[in-house]
């Protein structure tokens, strides 16, 4: 039983996607210990500093939202009122705009935090009732790059591997990820394998020298955006050195002629020249990859948070796809995800592209099977806007109405300013949330409070698609609602039918059965299965009671044509470059103890002691051609804005690059230490994920006034 005893539930993790199993100790509705689950198939007991120290995080209500608020205007004051008030104005408000300019002119804005049942209901009421597909979240921010890169290459939003093929592979490429801070405990298990069989090779990409280095076998250093040109140059020398299985080749894909004209085009010298790496180095990791027996490639954020992270990812993909080495034990392409239930809201297509249960929007018999189970409103083939195309939309008028959920945009959108503007000019905003400190709160027409984690129940899956069940452990704050009840009544003030669920599990089981008969299918699947399984990897087979552990294993792969798709794009990038005014390459990025836009973890001192500040790291190259000492305050500026924060003068970066963490907003009145003050509005044509890692500043040592 997943309820031990009257004050021992078991549930997940809240931060990452490594989805972490916990045990929540429980006592007059407060947490008394979060410790990690010994029995749970992820992280056997282990915690990272993050989720060590969750119950600090919970049992501190002293920033929580407890009631309902409305301003009349813009100006007035925020008032406390009831959950009716303040649904009847935002039932009134949305019902207006949506009949004077189309259900086109309102969006929700969401996150990868709330649970599958959330993300269900929300999904359900904008797609297939409000008949719009402007719905988005974070999620798009953090894996849309590699969403758009499976289906592409495999058919389908799939993941292939499942944790266990860490201990059966003997090779790790981490492309554009620092898993030992980002995925700690997912990275302690590399580290373990890594320790029984020292010949195992690593091989980490990334402009910085991070902690995850301190593992590998080799480094490349590649300047930042150059990930195609070394994957193609991997690739092409797999190919001479014969590393290549043309069996797989030739029976399961598609594109491989193509594809070999395509990383023939450079010489491995001139890729070495572009990518700043020695040409030997590049050989070394192509002859890893080629004599290893499994090989996985892990990436996360440095492939994906870019203006050609799709192709970055279709790279990547094709050196598993060349060597055959997917849907094998101990290989395959493995996208850590940041997010701890981005993937249960691609489940439920809670993406402006996506639908239910790995559908299309652009389909129509998708979309009319989508009418026809949920008796709502004919669904729109047209795509919704994307996290930055819905505040472009406020700013320019086309959007009235945002309801944003669970997230803080003005910390964590690019251009920060851009969505400042953006919010100003929104004529209506409803934030649901937590925590009274996000900065969206001053752009609130209607605030309304939601329960955290531990205070709701639900279903979340992690990166290897395994669900688990969250048990409720405590009752919220104040009034405070789950985000599920919160939509349900909505959707009712709006007079949809098909809205009213008992129980959290009734959502959850309305999802299992539209998965009926996909890639996906988890039908028949409910709480009392997943918590006598413990957790369940989708698809499910009901009549055997087991999931998936590995996909592809019979090598069908979900394209029309059943064989995987080689895809050889372009190797340029079209990030804003470095000019005379902005000399330098900004990247930005997590750090260890931090989590997002730090609203939860920033309230826990311990985790504030790793790094306490926001700051500039800078080799010393760089450091002295700008007169800059270690721990000097130090101006950024981009053509978009400026942040002030002190430097790390360190050879852990390359020359011509400084890196900003990204987790720090608004403090003491002052934004200026929010990353997102200067990255670029630039996005990926396909995915829309924003270009985070690349950006042109200039660096001047502060003078005070
Ligand atoms: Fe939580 Fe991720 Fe740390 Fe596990 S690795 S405890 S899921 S933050």
């Amino acid at each position: 039983m997943n309820k031990e005893s009257n004050s021992v539930y078991k549930s997940t993790c809240c931060y990452c996607g490594v989805g972490c199993g916990v045990k929540i100790s429980v006592e007059k509705n407060q947490l008394i210990s979060v410790t990690g689950d010994t029995e749970h198939p992820v992280n056997q007991g282990k915690l990272c500093s993050k989720g060590m120290n969750l119950q600090y995080t919970v049992n501190d209500r002293s920033d929580r939202l407890l009631y309902p608020q409305m301003r009349h205007h813009r100006s007035s004051p925020l008032q406390r009122v009831s959950w009716d008030e303040a649904l009847d104005r935002a039932e009134a408000v949305f019902r207006t705009l949506i009949a004077k300019y189309g259900p086109d002119t309102v969006a929700f804005y969401a996150s990868g935090q709330c649970l599958t049942e959330e993300y269900y209901i929300l999904n359900k009421l904008v797609k297939g009732f409000i008949g719009t597909n402007n719905i988005d979240t974070n999620s798009r921010l953090c894996m849309s790059s590699a969403v758009a890169a499976y289906k592409k290459t495999l058919g389908e939003d799939s993941v292939p591997i499942c944790y266990d093929d860490i201990e059966l592979a003997d090779c790790f490429l981490v492309e554009g990820a620092n898993p030992a801070w980002c995925h700690p405990i997912l990275w302690r298990r590399i580290e373990a394998h890594k320790a029984k069989n020292p010949r195992t090779k690593i091989i980490v990409v990334d402009p910085r020298i991070t902690d995850t280095c301190a593992l590998a076998d080799l480094h490349l250093q590649i300047n930042p955006g150059t990930d195609i040109v070394l994957n193609y140059a991997i690739g092409r020398l797999l190919i001479e050195q014969g590393d290549i299985d043309l069996g797989f080749i030739n029976d399961h894909t598609e594109g491989y002629e193509v594809y070999k004209e395509r990383v023939f085009e450079r010489t491995l010298l001139e890729s070495a020249v572009i990518c700043g790496v020695p040409a030997e180095d590049i050989e070394r990791a192509a002859s890893y990859i080629g004599e290893s027996k499994g090989f996985l490639s892990l990436w996360t954020m440095g492939l994906n948070q870019s203006v050609v992270g799709v192709n970055k990812n279709l790279s990547l993909i094709d050196l598993n796809l060349i060597t055959g080495k997917i849907g094998k034990l101990g290989s395959g392409p493995f996208s850590l995800t940041g997010q701890p239930n981005a993937m249960g809201g691609r489940e439920v297509g809670g993406l402006a592209n996506l639908l239910p249960a790995h559908r299309d929007i652009d389909n129509k018999k998708h979309r009319d099977e989508l009418q026809q189970f949920w008796s709502g409103t004919t669904l729109s083939g047209k795509p919704g806007l994307t996290a930055t195309e819905m505040f472009e939309a406020l700013a320019d008028g086309r959007l009235k109405a945002i309801w944003i959920i669970c997230t803080n945009p003005l910390t964590s959108l690019p251009n920060a300013r851009l969505v400042e503007k953006a919010l100003q000019m929104a004529k209506f905003v409803v934030v649901q949330e937590i925590s009274n400190k996000p900065q969206t709160l001053d752009f609130a027409d209607i605030i309304l409070p939601a329960a955290g984690w531990a205070e709701k129940e639900g279903t979340m899956t992690n990166s290897e698609r395994r669900i688990s069940h969250l048990h409720k452990a405590i009752s919220p704050p104040g009034e405070a609602l789950p985000d599920a009840e919160i939509f349900s009544r909505f959707a009712q003030k709006m007079g949809f039918k098909g809205f009213s669920y008992p129980t959290p599990e009734d959502i959850y089981k309305e999802h299992a059965q539209l998965t009926s008969g996909t890639s996906i299918d988890i039908s028949g699947l409910d709480y009392t299965l997943i918590d006598s399984l413990q957790t369940v990897q989708w698809p499910f087979d009901l009549k055997k009671k087991q999931g998936t552990t590995r996909l592809f294993q019979d090598k069908e792969f979900l394209t029309p044509s059943g064989r995987a798709q080689l895809h050889s794009p372009p190797d340029q990038h079209y990030s804003e470059l470095p000019d005379q005014n902005f000399p330098l390459i900004l990247t930005t990025g997590r750090i260890r103890d931090q989590w997002h836009t730090m609203s939860k973890t920033g309230k826990v001192s311990k985790l504030n002691q790793h790094i306490q500040a926001a700051f500039l790291e800078v080799h010393p190259n760089d450091a002295a051609t700008l007169n800059l000492a270690d721990g000097q305050l130090a101006n950024v500026y981009s053509i978009r804005g400026e942040v002030r924060v002190r430097t790390r003068v360190s050879k852990t970066i390359k020359p011509g690059v400084v890196f900003l963490p990204m987790h720090w907003g608004k403090l003491l009145g002052s934004d200026l230490h929010r990353a997102n003050n200067l990255t670029n509005d630039l996005v990926d044509p396909i995915s829309k994920e924003p270009d985070f890692k690349f950006c042109a500043v200039r660096v001047e040592a502060h003078v005070k006034k």
